[in-house]
């Protein structure tokens, strides 16, 4: 343990994207699959809920002091390329961020990541969320999965044995992604247009211009969660420094110093208005630590 690198006191709104939360009493950053092990059976001896942190683009923190075993990523970012028969094979570890994976199969003409190519993520928070975008999943590219469960037992589950659904994952209970394998070929596209017409796409419909932690609620079978907050009146529907995006209703905001009660006010009065309005429980997609 000594030699893991910690920091005490971290300001968490520097660890998320939308900019909110308090301060962390600690915060771990293991370098290594070692480490990795080491901290989830020092967590369990401290009777402490584990938590990790990739980029923080899917989780927003609470005010205050928060005591849980954060773990960051941000020095796991080893990767390698391995070309197998007609396949290339990514294997990245977690903290390795999709703008890494992006410019690997921009410079190699890669197909099968270019839809998740402009999602801001590490390859750990993805594989976690089984983020996807214009049809295509991360569970769909994957290979194989490394994974520590609580009691820091290293699994390498294949593809077909992981459970993934729309936004979900098993590794969503508990433990650590410590990395993954991502499966691509060759492309007769080209693969660097695709690539920027997406990122086009996402600049004019995402109000990137703010802090925000991406989706709030997961579509409902039946229609986007940004349609029904729009039909209940929340896009533009603000609460001190937070609000519900003019550009994408789906999309919380900080306009400037928002606080963590004001985001939980909207997320609530979304929840009832939609729940009053059509019958429907709003999921919520965003990762919530209090
Ligand atoms: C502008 C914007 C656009 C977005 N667009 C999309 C989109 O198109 N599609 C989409 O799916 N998402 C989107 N998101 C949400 C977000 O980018 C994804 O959910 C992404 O996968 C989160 O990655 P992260 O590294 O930031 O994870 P974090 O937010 O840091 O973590 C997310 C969850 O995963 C857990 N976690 C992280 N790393 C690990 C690990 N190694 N092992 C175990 N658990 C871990 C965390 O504890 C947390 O519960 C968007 C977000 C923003 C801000």
């Amino acid at each position: 343990m000594r030699s893991i690198k910690i920091e005490k006191f971290v300001d968490l709104s520097k660890m998320c994207s939308i900019k909110i939360g308090g301060k962390a009493k600690n915060v771990y950053f293991p370098s290594s699959s070692d480490e990795i092990r080491m901290l989830l059976i020092e967590s369990i001896e401290r009777e402490k809920r584990f938590f990790p942190i990739g980029i923080g683009s899917n989780t927003v923190f609470s005010d205050g002091i928060i005591d849980l075993f954060f773990v960051s990523t941000r020095y796991l970012k080893k990767f390698s390329i391995k070309q197998e028969g007609k396949n290339y094979y990514i294997e990245a570890e977690a903290g390795v961020s999709f703008k890494t994976i992006t410019n690997i199969v921009k410079k190699l003409n890669l197909e099968g990541f270019e839809n998740l190519s402009g999602i801001p993520a590490t390859v750990g928070g993805a594989v976690v969320m089984n983020a996807g975008a214009f049809g295509t999943e991360i569970s769909d590219i994957i290979d194989e999965v490394h994974w520590y469960d609580r009691e820091g037992n290293l699994h390498l589950l294949k593809r077909d044995q992981i459970d993934f659904s729309y936004r979900k994952s098993p590794f969503q209970k508990e433990g650590f992604v410590y990395k993954a394998v991502l499966k691509l070929k060759p492309s007769k596209k080209d693969i660097k247009s695709i690539i920027k017409k997406h990122l086009e796409e996402r600049s004019r419909k995402q109000p990137l211009k703010y802090p925000t932690a991406g989706s709030t609620f997961k579509n409902t079978p039946d229609h986007p969660a940004g349609y029904l907050l729009e039909k209940a009146g929340l896009k533009g529907f603000r609460i001190g420094n937070v609000a519900f995006s003019e550009k994408h209703a789906n999309f919380l905001i900080n306009i400037g110093g928002g606080k963590f009660k004001e985001l939980k006010k909207l997320i609530e009065t979304a929840e009832r208005r939609v729940g009053e309005l059509y019958r429907i429980k709003l999921e919520k997609e965003i990762q919530i630590v209090e």
